[in-house]
């Protein structure tokens, strides 16, 4: 059966491998794209294609930039003795939106989940211990998602980390049990992250 010439389906299926975007919704966008503008899908295609060769690792933190170090690395104002480890870059982004937190981070891209056969050698972790024993570090602030992976990946730092003599924090106060940074609001993330607690070992 044949419901759609074959650019058209092709476009249809890239959309529906996106996240949160169901072939229902992917058969809309690729509508709304045809009935566009020439220049306006041609400025969304090089929007793409720029972001995915420009934006790289930061080569100390790990956040996604487009230059390196990035901007908070190199912003000297921040305090230098803090580091706040999170999952994602978006969650860089949730928790500089609080407008609370002024020190460094440290993105991990991902958690430990052995179910899907992630272990620390997959994660950031590396780079986060040659970071810590530069000596400058006094405190690391865990904030990986609440959720079970998010928890056993804190705990892992935490036990990797506290011999090392640096003070250890989870965020928790205010959060849902399981649920991710990016949803929690900026009053919410912001308590969170003033409320943290010091990881006893
Ligand atoms: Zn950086």
């Amino acid at each position: 059966m044949i419901y759609f010439a074959d650019p058209l389906a092709k476009l249809i299926n890239e959309l529906n491998k996106l996240p949160g975007i169901g072939p229902k919704t992917a058969q809309r966008l690729a509508f709304h794209l045809l009935n566009s503008p020439k220049e306006e899908v041609i400025s969304l295609a090089n929007a793409l294609i720029e972001a995915k060769e420009k934006i790289s690792y930061c080569s100390i933190c790990s956040n996604l930039t487009d230059m390196d170090p990035c901007w908070i690395c190199r912003d000297e104002t921040r305090d230098q003795s803090i580091i706040c480890v999170v999952e994602e870059a978006r969650d860089v982004v949730a928790l500089e939106k609080t407008r609370e937190y002024k020190g460094l981070y440290h993105v991990l891209h991902g958690t430990i989940s052995p179910v899907d056969g992630i272990g620390p050698e997959d994660l950031k972790i590396k780079e986060l211990l040659d970071r810590l024993r530069s000596g400058k570090v006094k405190e690391l602030v865990l904030a990986t998602n609440l959720s079970i992976e998010g928890e056993a990946t804190a705990m892992y730092l935490a036990k990797l980390v506290k011999p090392l003599g640096i003070k250890v924090t989870r965020i928790a106060y205010g959060l849902p049990v399981g649920g991710d940074l990016e949803y929690a609001d900026e009053v919410t993330l912001g308590r969170a992250l003033e409320g943290r607690r010091e990881i006893e070992g």
